[in-house]
């Protein structure tokens, strides 16, 4: 059962092979049995799940059945849902129980999914190896000694070891992707605004965007048409038609424009990763592409001005957990101000705190116009490498991340080296545009990633460019030993 895609088990549910009933209980399974090596989630939803494959049986039973009835899907603990304890990774949440789903919760519910789970993250979606956790560290089902990749590393780590079959993710800076290319599974960050951040614990609210994480890009369309749409509780929604995604996968690849960056190909780059990504590029030519060479020369700028936006705009949304409201408070505070040093002081993380107060010095007076207005001058630059880019070509192909899955431990001591592991992913989010990655190779038994960004709500035709590489190539296919 477990190894079946979303669209199978979509498939198999339709034609009465099998009850959602039989598939929740079969991954619920799984996960009681091997999660214990993964950490991969912080709340297992069993009752809820029961409840959800009832429902969806329902559905089923009457033909009212929607693509994604009765599948589990995963979620970040970074959605807020009803009555379910929701962390985001952090001590100050760890007794926060929403009091509201997020528009991405309320959607699956409609579709009939079911609520299989929470997901592990780096605390506050801080993090590109999941070290960051309040509940410790995730470990990449292809090699327990190393990183799934961050924020959304539970989510990654779970789909890759077919503890679910699908996962939601965050991406600000890199998040969905490069986790997705660490543990060998296809994701995608859409445009900014396609899907509603209404509920989605903010981080940078400029950057962030929820988004799918599956094996195939069949999958993840699937997913997609589940969670964009516009919404009126959040005011950076985008009103615009959601197309179905599946209905374009398998267009023909003819004539479409391939731009490759000449940054993304320098000596940052393990050449090991260089060759993966230059045999799949050769598999687009044999597919009918057309190969260019572009540049986008701000984009070397894109980690030093997202650690600017990034932490200014966390340090601003982290102010509401005051130990007063919700959340961690500490233990017999003296008075007010007491209350508010040690609630935050003891409620978060080592990381958490540095952004917060590089995200504090950067905004404050005499340092604002030197940091801020720079960066976001910056942000304006990348943008328009990308408008130059894509007055070129159809899409943008490079690697997504610049190493494999490295060693736990490897990169925690030395933030600037972890913040490089999203050298190619940021500059998506700095300029709102939708971004992939897919499976695409191994370099010593670990997997490599390619990323495609697309122009602004490309998502259909990114998805289809995807879908045509993984009918010629069967990396996504590929399972990690012991799961
Ligand atoms: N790794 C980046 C960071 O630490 C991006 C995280 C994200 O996309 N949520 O901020």
């Amino acid at each position: 059962m477990h190894n079946h895609t979303i669209a199978e088990l979509a498939a198999g549910l339709k034609a009465k092979k099998f009850s959602s009933k039989e598939i929740t209980e079969a991954f619920l399974k799984r996960i009681k049995e091997l999660d214990n090596k993964l950490n991969s989630f912080i709340t297992v939803c069993e009752e809820q799940a029961h409840k959800d494959a009832q429902i969806a049986d329902a559905m089923l039973a009457k033909g009212n059945a929607k693509p994604l009835t009765g599948i589990p899907i995963a979620q970040k603990d970074i959605f807020c849902t009803q009555g379910i304890k929701t962390t985001c990774g952090s001590k100050i949440l760890d007794n926060f129980i929403a009091p509201y789903d997020a528009t991405t919760i309320t959607h699956y519910k409609q579709a009939g999914a079911v609520l299989l789970g929470k997901t592990n993250m780096d605390e506050f979606a801080m993090g590109s190896s999941n070290e960051n956790s309040f509940y410790g560290p995730v470990k990449n089902p292809w090699d327990l000694n190393r990183v799934p990749g961050g924020s959304s590393g539970g989510s990654a780590a779970a789909v890759a070891a077919r503890l679910a079959p699908g996962a939601t993710g965050t991406d600000t800076g890199g998040s969905i992707r490069q986790p997705a290319a660490l543990c060998n599974l296809t994701g995608l960050k859409p445009t900014y605004g396609r899907v509603s951040r209404y509920g989605m614990i903010a981080f940078a609210s400029s950057l962030d965007q929820g988004g799918p994480m599956a094996r195939t890009a069949e999958d993840v369309a699937m997913m997609l048409g589940v969670m964009a749409g516009f919404d009126t509780k959040d005011s950076t929604s985008v009103d615009k038609p959601v197309p179905d995604y599946t209905a374009t996968l398998n267009d023909s690849l003819a004539g479409i424009k391939i731009g490759l960056p000449k940054e993304f190909f320098n000596a940052g780059l393990d050449a090991n990763i260089a060759k993966v990504i230059e045999a799949a590029i050769k598999e687009y030519e044999k597919l009918g592409a057309t190969i260019h060479s572009i540049s986008l020369p701000n984009c070397e700028l894109s980690v030093p001005a997202y650690y600017v936006v990034a932490p200014a705009e966390c340090s601003s949304n982290l102010a509401r957990f005051d130990g007063v409201r919700y959340g961690f408070r500490c233990a017999n505070p003296k008075d007010l101000e007491d209350l508010y040093k040690r609630s935050r002081g003891e409620g978060f993380g080592a990381e958490v705190k540095r952004r917060i107060m590089i995200g504090t010095y950067a905004l404050s007076a005499g340092y604002y116009d030197a940091y801020y207005l720079k960066a976001q001058k910056i942000r304006r630059l990348i943008s328009d490498d990308f408008r130059q880019a894509f007055s070129q070509v159809d899409f943008i192909l490079g690697p997504t991340s610049p190493s494999t899955a490295f060693k736990i431990g490897e990169k925690s001591n030395d933030p600037i080296k972890m913040y490089l592991s999203d050298i190619y992913t940021i500059a998506a989010n700095l300029a709102g545009l939708p971004g992939m990655s897919i499976p695409a190779g191994f370099v010593d038994g670990l997997p490599v990633g390619m990323q495609l960004l697309g122009n602004y709500f490309t998502e259909a035709r990114l998805l289809n460019v995807a879908h045509g590489y993984q009918q010629v190539t069967d990396w996504h296919k590929k399972t990690p030993e012991n799961f």
